[in-house]
């Protein structure tokens, strides 16, 4: 066992503080990475404080990693040490049901081990995630980062980019097509930046005045505040498709209507209390209201290469680790810009 430094919280309404735990020795086909960069995602601050209930503690969170690999097993044979890696939310699943066949461990149906919070899939122990100076993960769950780009910025690509990725691959978002983009958050920039450089006439719907410039900046072609009745009402029937990245609760059935016939509605942003949607949106334009979890390994690579292909990297604040229970009040606050990572040197 090797020990390493991490940042925990101990309990729902504690701050995150230092901790140490145990890590495994590299078995056969695992990696050891040292973690450079650790981006910080919503979902931290839900898990951390127990938003969506089923939080072990303590609770190390961090699932946007980038590093460099220290070992590896005796049957690694995609990596080697000195190489620049990612780990992103998940690092295991059962590998031989239907949806681990098809590239889609995310879905894996006798549940994924995410890497933080989470069952082993030997049942044994909870994982525990980036936050920390080291993990191990095993080789099939290790993404290649090309150093052309800077890691720092690469970091939140192993969610928010690839979360954002997914969906708008999976209903092959196209040139032409009107997406807007709810919440101009982690997700929410990296949605805006995809989906531009996809091709598509992007809006952003945001409560948030000032961030129009940004979100311009980013690549939008349109700004419309969604606290705006007017702006609202004369965006009905406007867009293909709508991806909505808020953390927060909020009426879905008022962006429903904004879509077209056969428009589509994707739920990313997760809040903890559910919310009620009517018939008559759905029934009287033929429309979709659906959700996606970030994306298989593959398409985690695939997405990596096209970033770095097309230089499409997160915006990014960076704090010390000490810093991170301020970045968690700022986030809820919408002050993020637009991803607050940490680095990891700071431990
Ligand atoms: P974030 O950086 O905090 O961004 C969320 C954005 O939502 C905010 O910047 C804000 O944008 C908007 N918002 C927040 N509270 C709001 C409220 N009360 N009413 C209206 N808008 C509000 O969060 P993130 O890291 O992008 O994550 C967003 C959500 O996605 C979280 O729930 C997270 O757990 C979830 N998530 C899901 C997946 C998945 O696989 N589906 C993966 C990662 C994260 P404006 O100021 O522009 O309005
Ligand atoms: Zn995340
Ligand atoms: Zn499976």
């Amino acid at each position: 066992m090797t020990l390493v430094k991490a940042y925990a919280a101990q309990a729902a309404d504690q701050p995150l503080a230092p901790y140490s735990f145990e890590r495994r020795e590299p078995q056969a086909e695992d990696v050891e990475i040292k973690i450079l960069f650790c981006g910080v995602c919503h979902s931290d601050i839900h898990t951390a404080r127990n938003e969506w209930g089923g939080t072990v503690y303590p609770s190390v969170p961090g699932h946007e990693i980038v590093g460099t690999v220290t070992r590896v097993g005796s049957n690694v044979t995609r990596f080697k040490e000195g190489d620049t890696v990612g780990v992103g939310c998940f690092v295991d699943s059962c590998r031989h049901c239907s949806n681990c066949n098809d590239d889609l461990e995310q879905y894996c149906e006798n549940g994924h081990t995410q890497t933080y919070n989470s069952l082993s899939q030997d049942k044994q122990y909870t994982t525990l995630g980036g936050y920390s100076s080291h993990i191990v993960v095993t080789q099939h769950f290790v993404l290649s980062v090309s150093d052309k780009l800077p890691l720092e910025k690469v970091a939140p690509l192993l969610c928010a980019g690839i979360t954002t990725y997914s969906p708008l691959r999976h209903w092959g978002v196209k040139a032409g097509d009107k997406l807007a983009v709810v919440g101009l958050g982690g997700l929410g920039h990296m949605a805006v930046k995809l989906a531009a450089s996809m091709g598509a006439e992007v809006t952003m719907l945001s409560r948030s005045p000032k961030k129009e410039k940004d979100a311009n900046e980013l690549g939008a072609h349109h700004f419309a505040l969604t606290t705006d009745a007017d702006t609202m009402a004369g965006l009905a029937n406007t867009f293909n498709f709508i991806i909505d990245t808020v953390s927060a609760p909020h009426d879905y059935n008022e962006y429903l209507a904004l879509l077209k016939t056969d428009g589509v509605m994707v739920l990313l942003g997760a809040p903890p209390e559910p919310t009620p949607v009517g018939a008559f949106p759905f029934i009287m334009g033929r429309r979709s209201l659906v959700g996606s979890l970030v994306g298989g390994i593959k398409e985690t690579q695939e997405m990596l290469d096209y970033c770095a292909e097309h230089n499409i990297t997160s915006d990014v604040e960076m704090i010390n680790i000490n810093q991170i229970n301020e970045a968690y009040e700022r986030t809820l606050a919408g002050d993020v810009h637009y991803r607050f990572v940490i680095d990891m040197a700071t431990l």
